[in-house]
């Protein structure tokens, strides 16, 4: 198959930052160079593989000195740490709670299981994530304050929360957010679920709302094998969580006495263990992720009609999955890319796309969408896993 010179142009210059030979590049691979197979074994030796045990105790210290935030809540995943934050927010039946159109299908169920409904927030340029000047123009217009709380002008329903997602671990924009939680009297509630590793102005993110929720999925950052976790310094906040999380069983040594419907969202210590052996990595696999966005970087610098996506001036971000980005007169090459890359081993992704296409969301109440739906049209995610460009992949 013959492709446009462009098409070819981006993938020439993606082979000049990929180890060369045949084998596949993935998207994001776990990588296990460190204590993962010790602590694992540990489980299986002392038999504490299931809902209790010291490494579950151990990754919520570790994940909490990490951060700095107070404290971690470590659960099954990603999604049920969502859940539980936006309960623990206040997220009520039929109250509305502002997300971006433009994220993994997550965030949105989060909101549906609280029997809330996702109001669908526009993207900026700058950093992928929800943007707040325009949703600041959009509530000054569509919202109203009356007793402490506010309301969709609208329908006439609560928006109780927001919540920021740390595209690609790439930080949004929080302290202008801040200020509209504040003026609005809507909690922030951070899915932080790509970005840890990721600080904004300094402080890692998931530290500037009430409460957050981390994933530790297969192909996050580092992994659980499947997992997660709330972040919070509310200490009220971090007990309720565990609660929660835990069935709400009120502690006995023998009786099984529950004072609310809970959850069973506890992390297995099997699961734990592997966490904390890859928490203990981080840092150098964010080295390692670093040195190659800046490879990627350089690979483009002078490239037309496509660019590297770079980390917001106010952030360090994780570089958890790089991105290129079309310019809006490429777009129509973003099917090119994806076919001749895939085709070629080099495994690149699109965007999700945006939610309101979506047909459980397609009724959303939602503002205007355009950056969020030119986006989707224009990032093409890339191969990024740590130590991608080490010979033998293990990194140090
Ligand atoms: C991965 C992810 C989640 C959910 O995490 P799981 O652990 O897969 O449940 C939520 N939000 C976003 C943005 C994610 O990328």
């Amino acid at each position: 198959m013959t492709s446009h010179p462009f098409v070819q142009d981006v993938l020439e210059r993606l082979r000049k930052v990929l180890p060369s030979g045949d084998q596949a590049h993935p998207l994001h691979a776990p990588h296990f160079a460190g204590n993962e197979w010790r602590y694992v074994k540990e489980c299986l030796d002392t038999g504490w593989v299931s809902s209790v045990g010291a490494f579950v105790n151990r990754l919520e210290q570790d994940l909490a000195a990490y951060t700095g935030i107070k404290h971690a809540i470590a659960v099954v995943n990603g999604s049920a740490a969502l859940h539980i934050s936006l309960t623990l927010s206040g997220v009520e039946a039929g109250d509305e709670v502002l997300i971006p159109a433009l994220t993994f299908v997550a965030t949105a169920n989060a909101v549906s299981y609280c029997g809330a409904i996702p109001h669908l927030v526009d993207s900026s340029e700058t950093t992928l994530g929800l943007d707040p000047e325009k949703l600041d123009h959009y509530l000054r217009k569509k919202a109203v304050l009356k007793d402490r709380s506010c309301y969709n002008a609208r329908t006439g329903r609560r928006i109780r929360a927001v919540v920021p997602m740390h595209t690609l671990g790439h930080p949004v924009d929080l302290e202008p957010l801040a200020e509209i939680c504040a003026h609005y009297k809507l909690k922030m509630v951070e899915d932080a679920a790509e970005s840890l590793g990721s600080f904004y102005k300094g402080r890692h993110t998931g530290s500037w709302g009430e409460i957050a929720a981390i994933s530790l999925n297969g192909n996050k950052i580092i992994t659980a094998g499947g997992g997660g976790a709330l972040l919070t310094n509310d200490e009220k906040l971090a007990r309720k969580a565990k609660h929660l999380t835990t069935t709400a069983k009120l502690p006995h040594r023998w009786n099984f006495v529950h004072d609310q419907t809970g959850f069973n969202y506890r992390l297995p210590n099997l699961n734990a263990a592997l966490a904390v052996a890859q928490l203990e990595r981080l840092p150098v696999m964010l080295a390692s992720k670093r040195s190659l966005a800046s490879a990627y970087e350089e690979a483009f610098r002078q490239a037309e009609g496509i660019r590297f996506f770079q980390e917001p001036s106010f952030a360090v971000s994780n570089y958890w999955l790089n991105a290129l980005l079309l310019d809006e007169s490429h777009a129509a090459h973003l099917e090119g890319v994806l076919e001749q890359t895939n085709q070629a081993g080099i495994m690149t992704r699109p965007l999700w796309t945006p939610l309101h296409q979506l047909p459980m969301l397609k009724r959303s109440p939602r503002m205007d969408l355009s950056t969020a739906e030119s986006l989707a049209r224009r990032v093409i995610n890339l191969p990024s896993s740590a130590f991608l460009q080490e010979a033998d992949g293990r990194g140090a």
